[in-house]
């Protein structure tokens, strides 16, 4: 199953003033003020509202009237390499953060259970350990980017980390990865007006809002 089958809105059209979206925006899960105080409501209302919005039209304009606008998401990243620049930069802003409102949640935090559980000790030892190495990849992220968890190929979990809007999907990524569970922002617009420099600080306040079920749901999915 694809995962932004019921997001994409194949062809959104107004006949008024012939626009056509390959891509929608999707609303925030909840309430711009719900992840405080680990998230800031002001920066919820920009990162969604400008930020994202910027992404997904910016995105739709790259590929409209090319072959790219019937296309699954994911499908575009595998060769993103061939497409223009802008493909790469808005697409993966506008699938990066569509994943990241999901995997967050005012009712987030604690630890995963089951078999999502299971497979986090068996690959990273414990789940402290892979907290541990998950924040030390989105800390040591050189300028703007994400962290994420990958289901690999070989579905073995791993964390890699990737510049700018690039994703673990995309052919220019080199991470193993066919599915994504969990990214985090690290981009200063994600937590620049509550946390400034503290980058380690935003990342720490992360764990409090994981929406554990969402990213089990994605490793069964
Ligand atoms: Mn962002």
């Amino acid at each position: 199953m694809k995962l932004f089958y019921l997001d994409k809105i194949k062809i959104m059209s107004n006949l008024k003033n012939n626009i056509v979206m390959a891509f929608q925006l999707p609303d925030l899960p909840y309430a711009y003020d719900a992840l405080e105080p680990y998230i800031d409501k002001k920066t919820m209302e920009l990162h969604h509202d400008k930020h994202h919005a910027g992404y997904t039209n910016k995105f739709n304009a790259a590929i409209e009237g090319t072959s790219l606008e019937n296309m699954e998401v994911e499908e575009i990243f595998k060769n993103v390499s061939k497409h223009p620049v802008a493909v790469r930069n808005h697409g993966g802003g506008f699938y990066n953060h569509s994943l990241f409102w999901k995997v967050m949640s005012p009712n987030g935090g604690g630890e995963p259970k089951g078999e999502l559980k299971d497979a986090i000790e068996r690959d990273f030892g414990s789940f402290e350990n892979f907290k541990d190495e998950f924040s030390k990849s989105a800390a040591g992220r050189f300028g703007s980017g994400w962290a994420w968890l990958c289901l690999g190929n070989d579905d073995k979990l791993s964390i890699c980390s990737t510049p700018n809007q690039d994703n673990p999907l995309m052919d220019v990524a080199g991470c193993n990865a066919k599915k994504l569970l969990l990214g985090l922002d690290v981009w200063e617009h994600a937590y620049y007006l509550k946390y400034q420099n503290k980058r380690a600080d935003y990342i720490q306040a992360f764990w409090n809002i994981v929406n554990w079920d969402e990213v089990a749901s994605r490793f069964k999915g």
